[in-house]
């Protein structure tokens, strides 16, 4: 089933700890791990991880936006896509920050190994624990000759505990990284010279989207974004059945009212941009332009048989609100 390659994360980092940084080495290293390519990556023939200049490793980064996706090639050829929604770190932002997480089921909690768990990371960490997203733990800058990554797991273990955080939560895999340097490594003692466990992690301990394919579409609007060229358009994530290209859609808003609209053009996320998409399978996010009237919150569903997601509940997203 698609869904079963699709991996939905968001990013949780305080300002400056490599969240950005992090996503650019994701990306750049995405296709690197098919069989065979590991070696040249050994070889040295990708130099840009291996010998990092640090002119051209900056001119790689680009400003992250607020999704973006990766497509994964693991060592036995299997391709997931990886989407990752980007969290704003305040609590000022409560509503965007549920809406963002209800998208996702594990987050990527980026750590500076120095600076450790800053205060303003500690409200969407606590509602990504609430929601029960699988926590991974990378703990960034561990190339710093004054990085305290012992001591950082640590202070990241004791604000799961206050947070409440149950004894499964608590079982968080750990990753130490330098994201500027390209490497991940569940042991610092044994170095790695890749973010291959990065990928891992989010494959292995990040559950692939609870969804619906074949249930009648349903798509929650979670944010809106306006182009000159296509007017508004809804990005969410498909919960059930499938979006197309052209479709004809009803669109329910939050009080319940449905008007008859068309998909006039469909996107999927690529990497840092969006590419036109010909259909949007349950489980992915997606960007809609041409409806109009629509909002935050609202369900984009089958005309055939309407209903609405619930706003808040994450556990049961096909559920009826009415
Ligand atoms: P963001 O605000 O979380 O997106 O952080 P950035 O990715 O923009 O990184 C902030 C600063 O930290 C930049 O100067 C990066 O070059 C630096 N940085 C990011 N990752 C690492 C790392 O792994 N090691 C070191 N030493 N510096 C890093």
């Amino acid at each position: 089933m698609y869904a079963e390659t699709v991996r939905n994360v968001a990013i949780i980092a305080h300002v400056d700890h490599g969240k950005t940084t992090l996503v650019d080495q994701l990306l750049y290293q995405s296709g690197m791990f098919r069989e065979g390519e590991l070696d040249k990556l050994a070889g040295g023939e990708y130099g840009l991880i291996m010998d990092s200049n640090p002119i051209e490793r900056e001119r790689g980064i680009t400003i992250l936006s607020k999704n973006c996706a990766i497509q994964y090639i693991d060592a036995d050829s299997s391709v997931y896509k990886i989407n990752i929604v980007d969290t704003p770190g305040h609590a000022d932002f409560g509503g965007e920050v549920e809406r963002v997480l209800k998208m996702t089921d594990g987050v990527l909690l980026v750590v500076d190994a120095f600076e450790g768990p800053m205060p303003q990371t500690r409200f969407v960490l606590g509602k990504a624990l609430q929601h029960g997203l699988k926590p991974i733990l990378v703990v960034n800058k561990a190339d710093r000759l004054d990085s305290r990554p012992d001591d950082v797991v640590n202070e990241v273990f004791d604000l799961f505990v206050d947070l409440g955080a149950d004894d499964e939560a608590l079982d968080f895999p750990v990753l130490f990284a330098s994201a500027k340097e390209g490497w991940a490594t569940k042991d610092l003692a044994k170095p790695n010279d890749n973010l291959k466990p990065v990928y891992d992690a989010i494959i292995r301990s990040v559950p692939a989207p609870k969804v619906d394919p074949d249930r009648p579409l349903q798509m929650l609007v979670t944010t809106l974004e306006y182009s000159d060229y296509v007017g508004r358009v809804a990005i969410g994530k498909v919960f059930a059945g499938r979006l197309t290209q052209a479709q004809p859609v009803t669109v329910i808003d939050k009080d319940g009212r449905h008007t008859q609209q068309k998909v006039v053009q469909l996107y999927e996320f690529e990497r840092l941009g969006k590419k036109p998409s010909l259909t949007a399978q349950a489980g992915d996010i997606c960007a809609v332009a041409g409806l109009d009237p629509v909002d935050i919150g609202d369900t984009i569903a089958c005309p055939d048989e309407p209903s609405a997601l619930p706003i808040v509940a994450i556990d049961e997203p096909t559920m009826s609100m009415t």
